[in-house]
């Protein structure tokens, strides 16, 4: 199913699957001559926006699926050297074997080392070794597949260490406040947002001494291998939902989600099967990550992970952003005013678990965060019709741009609606040094496509007009057209920001 924004599909000539860096080396080299467009493809290509795709249909995808292995532990120094297509749950786990800990990564294990980072490369191919200390590793770090392919990584470590984890549940009233201090308190802090139940989910969670007994484990209901008929049944509920406008039932079908995922303390267990009570005490590697639904079985008629789109499941668009910690207080005092307007509007995120909320910090990535932020990861459903408006659909747009405009939220690279990306590159301060690297990294842009020049502001904008448009963020409304004008959805200004056009319900309003 074609579920990049603009709904297109990603076609390419070849595929090749190198098991070597030699491979791998000779795949790009023979590409370049060629003068062919590449692109790296990820066993499981999480991406959201088009990042994969190699322009046109001539191009070459080259998949890092064999090149997942561990090269180099070393223990004296923490360093562990691995291939770029191994999966964080393989690193987490190799690094745990030698007693060591990545002290900070994503939640979800299906991702991959060269998914999270970006590209490099004699002759044809160069192979290009960024120590640390060399500036070009900060266009590397976040490199969006432009500058070449990436196929060893390098990671310091720490020694292994215990993490004690105790959720509670808190009104929001003063979420705004709390929000930029509670951080500085708890080392894996972060928070579950029910703006619609008003309430917040706090993650006090701090490293402890080894000596603390405890076997704890994450394993995420959300990233678990669930049945199919389980998932497709779910995405029915959601689809009547929609079409009859009944935001009742989300309401109530939200309060048993959240309901069901805290009485299962959210997937945490105290030795590995029960959860007998917080805090929930375990190694750093048993908890910083899961997604069981990565061994789900080959029959994808049986289980599946909720969003595989080769089985009828949960479809969703993400809108997810950081807000400096400077503005973070009057973004979501604004999240709050809209939903004291329209107190059922956020109800439509509960199916998905709220709106997960973490700390990242300012990085010396070129493309990567430019202070110390809060991360915001809402997400939503989205109608197999393009064509379709959603319920509240004006409130969720408005949010995404009071986010990337009012306060000038940075989007996830990886995740995203295509307005969200429109003269994004402008964000950051060192996006020229980026530029600069790409351009000597891969002088012919063969690693780079229409969307990704886009998005570095090289070729015109991201947003297109046309009918339908802003219902799938491929633009901001400016006209009743680009909303759905035939199902009483015209395009209307924010109801807190003003300056937002969005897709509003006239029935709902
Ligand atoms: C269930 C789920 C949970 C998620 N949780 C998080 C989370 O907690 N935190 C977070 O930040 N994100 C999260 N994401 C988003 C995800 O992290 C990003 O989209 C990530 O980039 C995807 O990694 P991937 O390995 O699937 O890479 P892909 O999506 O396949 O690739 C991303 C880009 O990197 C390029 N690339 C990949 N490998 C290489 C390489 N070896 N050399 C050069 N270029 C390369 C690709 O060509 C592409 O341009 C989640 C996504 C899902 C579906």
């Amino acid at each position: 199913m074609a579920a990049f924004p603009d709904r297109s599909i990603c076609r390419a000539a070849k595929v090749v699957y190198p098991t070597t860096e030699e491979e791998l080396i000779l795949a790009v080299a023979n590409a370049t001559m060629a003068n062919t467009k590449m692109k790296v493809a990820t066993r499981t290509s999480h991406s959201i926006p088009k990042l994969v795709c190699p322009e046109g249909d001539n191009g070459l995808l080259i998949s890092t699926k064999y090149l997942n292995r561990t090269l180099d532990v070393n223990v004296s120094s923490m360093t562990m050297t691995v291939e770029s297509g191994m999966t964080l749950r393989e690193l987490i786990n190799d690094a745990a074997e030698a007693k060591l800990a990545l002290p900070y990564a994503p939640y979800w294990w299906g991702l991959t080392i060269g998914g999270m980072m970006g590209t490099a490369e004699e002759g044809y191919a160069k192979v290009r070794t960024l120590e640390i200390g060399n500036p070009e590793l900060n266009a590397a770090k976040v490199s969006l597949g432009v500058l070449g392919v990436i196929s060893q990584v390098t990671f310091k470590l720490q020694p292994m260490f215990k993490r004690s984890v105790t959720y509670i549940t808190k009104n929001d009233s003063d979420f705004g406040a709390e929000a930029i201090s509670f951080g500085r308190k708890h080392e894996y802090a972060d928070f579950m947002w029910y703006p619609s139940q008003k309430q917040v989910v706090y993650r006090i969670d701090d490293r402890v001494p080894s000596n603390t007994s405890g076997n704890g484990l994450l394993d995420f209901p959300g990233f678990r291998s669930t049945a199919s008929l389980v998932v497709s049944g779910l995405r029915t509920t959601e689809e009547t939902e929609e079409s009859q406008g009944d935001a009742n039932g989300k309401c109530i079908n939200g309060k048993a989600t959240t309901f069901t995922l805290k009485t299962m303390a959210f997937g945490l267990t105290n030795n590995g099967i029960l959860f007998t009570g917080y805090p929930v005490v375990g190694y750093h590697n048993r908890l910083q990550a899961s997604g069981t639904c990565l061994d789900s079985l080959e029959d994808l008629t049986i289980t599946a992970c909720p969003w595989d789109h080769r089985v009828k499941g949960l479809f969703f668009h993400q809108t997810t952003f950081s807000i400096s910690l400077s503005k973070v207080k009057n973004f979501i005092e604004d999240v709050q005013k809209l939903v004291a307007l329209e107190p059922k509007s956020m109800c439509v995120l509960d199916l998905y678990n709220g709106i997960l909320i973490r700390y990242v910090t300012a990085s010396t990535a070129y493309l990567g965060k430019q202070e110390d932020a809060l991360d915001f990861d809402i997400t939503y459903y989205r109608s197999k019709d393009p064509m379709s408006p959603r319920l509240y659909e004006d409130i969720l747009e408005e949010i995404e741009q009071i986010a990337m405009f009012k306060y000038g939220a940075l989007p996830h690279w990886g995740k995203n609606r295509n307005l969200a990306f429109d003269g994004v590159i402008n964000k950051y301060k060192s996006g020229i040094e980026f530029l600069k690297v790409k351009a000597k990294y891969d002088p012919l842009g063969l690693f780079s496509s229409s969307w990704t020049d886009q998005i570095l502001g090289l070729n015109g904008v991201e947003t297109v007009d046309k009918e339908g448009c802003a219902l799938e963020g491929l633009c901001i409304c400016s006209q009743d057209i680009h909303c759905a004008p035939k199902k009483n959805y015209f395009c209307r200004p924010g109801k807190v920001y003003r300056d937002a056009r969005v897709c509003t319900s006239v029935y709902t309003n």
